[in-house]
């Protein structure tokens, strides 16, 4: 049985432009949330991205209720 649901998130990375042959990357304003079973935000707010993740991730488990 396949697994039905693999999430992944990336984070947006920025390629800063330098005049000494520097380059730096570093998080971009944006996100986007896969998942195997077709889920796809694209780039979209790293905060919106993060919210459909945890979403999708909390419909389609059971919570674990600690006492
Ligand atoms: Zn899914």
């Amino acid at each position: 049985m396949a697994t039905a649901h693999v999430l992944t998130i990336e984070r947006e990375a920025l390629e800063l432009p330098s005049e000494d042959g520097w380059a730096m990357h570093v998080p971009g304003p944006h996100a986007r949330a896969t998942c195997s079973c077709g889920l796809d935000t694209g780039w979209t707010p790293a905060a919106r991205a993060h919210r459909t993740f945890d979403a999708h991730r909390s419909r389609h488990h059971h919570k674990v209720n600690t006492p």
